[in-house]
């Protein structure tokens, strides 16, 4: 299996390319085609095995590499460092393209972050809290919500999250993707993806 095998355009294989990535990793193997497909996908697995790429290729097809009127993507992180760090994956993977990413996340004042939504964005990376204050204030919009991602969603579960993905889980479009990424299976995960995800497909590596 080779990048080329999925149905990715020239600007993303290229940015593949400039990554150094000669091949998929077992879970973007796995992963791509259902995603890429519009399933829900259940992902088990580590950081480190290449989760991070596994959806956010897809999600820059599925965006058609274009900026749009509103947010397209939501990914919720647990902490701020793994947010920080997908939004630079982002940055990289779609360095050839005009999708526009931001990063919320608490710790500092939000002005820099509410101009970044006021001129527009595509892709929202944040921490549950961050996104429910900043959306409370009225600062997001969410009706143009395609593509729910939870990320090392046992962390989330763990760190007491529950509440908040209820919340944001009410606040988005009901037609969506949606996928959830953990590095373990729990009683916690399989109840937050009974409610979360529709007839998942589940990878584990
Ligand atoms: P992640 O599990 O998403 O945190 O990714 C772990 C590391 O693997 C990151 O530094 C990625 O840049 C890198 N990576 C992701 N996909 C590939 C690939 N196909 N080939 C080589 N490295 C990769």
């Amino acid at each position: 299996v080779t990048f080329e095998d999925f149905n990715f355009n020239r600007q993303i294989l290229d940015a593949v390319a400039a990554a150094g990535y000669t091949e998929p990793t077992p879970i973007q193997q796995k992963a791509i085609p259902p995603i890429s497909n519009g399933q829900d996908v259940m992902g088990i697995a580590q950081t480190g095995t290449g989760k991070t790429a596994a959806y956010v290729l897809p999600l820059l097809m599925k965006l058609k590499y274009a900026q749009g009127e509103a947010p397209r993507a939501l990914i919720i992180s647990p902490t701020r460092e793994l947010a920080m760090q997908i939004e630079e994956n982002i940055k990289a993977y779609a360095i050839n393209t005009d999708l526009r990413t931001v990063v919320l996340y608490g710790g500092l004042g939000p002005k820099t972050q509410i101009e970044q939504l006021q001129k527009g964005v595509d892709i929202i990376v944040a921490s549950p809290g961050r996104f429910l204050d900043l959306y409370i204030a009225g600062h997001i919009v969410t009706k143009a919500l395609q593509v729910l991602v939870l990320d090392e969603a046992d962390k989330m579960m763990d760190m007491g999250f529950m509440p908040q993905i209820n919340r944001i889980l009410e606040v988005v479009p009901r037609k969506r993707q949606n996928l959830l990424f953990s590095a373990t299976m729990s009683d916690k995960i399989h109840l937050l993806a009974g409610n979360f995800l529709e007839f998942p497909t589940v990878i584990e590596v």
